[in-house]
């Protein structure tokens, strides 16, 4: 965050490092934990905040605080990580088959341009959307038709196409070489290669200007 600010000539503002756990229904349990105090619950965000607001004097207005506040908000991009190599885990350990939104078994078939549950009978059109950006980000955003096909239980090569293209996935390269990317995942990490992506010259982080309607800030 420091960095960021830095980056973009915002005058740094106190910062806390915490991790939040968003689903309401998460129960922490920590034991021995050494850093327990930035490991919180949804339902303490709005308290810490507010101690936290009253070690300070205020340093900017409203009006910044909105501004700065969208700043991040356009600016926010997914991590990308060698979760995989990290974690040790296999390809072959990772479970396939979309799982199905209501049953959650993986037991969704692709039948004329939907999926259907062969379990509770569920239909969906986009069952796959999540599944398919998580192996985006575990792929360093590099899908190839094979594995999309694969990991999908998809009948055939070209219902895979047209499902990855639907789903907004960016092609590059031809034939066997061509790899698919969604445009939100940012190309960090990546070497761009000459048939690889189309990744912009200057790049995501200077992409949009800050301060956006200020000579200076602030
Ligand atoms: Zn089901």
């Amino acid at each position: 965050m420091r960095t960021f600010f830095s980056d973009y000539q915002i005058d740094q503002l106190p910062t806390y490092r915490f991790a939040v756990f968003t689903n309401p229904n998460v129960i922490l349990k920590l034991h021995d934990y050494t850093e327990y105090e930035r490991i919180l619950t949804v339902q303490e965000v709005p308290i810490i905040l507010e101690r936290l607001a009253n070690k300070h004097t205020s340093k900017i207005s409203y009006q910044q605080n909105k501004q700065i506040r969208s700043f991040l908000i356009s600016r926010h991009q997914e991590r990308f990580s060698v979760i995989l190599e990290k974690h040790q885990i296999m390809w072959e350990d990772l479970k396939k088959g979309v799982p199905c939104p209501d049953c959650s078994r993986r037991s969704m078939i692709r039948e004329r341009m939907r999926w259907q549950c062969t379990y509770c009978g569920t239909r969906s059109t986009d069952a796959h959307t999540k599944l398919l950006f998580k192996l985006a980000l575990l792929t360093n955003n590099r899908l190839t038709k094979a594995m999309v096909q694969d990991f999908l239980q998809i009948p055939t090569a070209d219902a895979t196409r047209k499902l990855i293209a639907r789903a907004g996935y960016h092609k590059a390269g031809v034939r066997k070489g061509a790899i698919y990317y969604h445009p939100g995942i940012p190309a960090s990490g990546h070497k761009a290669q000459a048939s690889g992506h189309k990744t912009s010259k200057s790049g995501h982080k200077k992409q949009k200007k800050w301060p956006l309607n200020h000579q200076k800030w602030p």
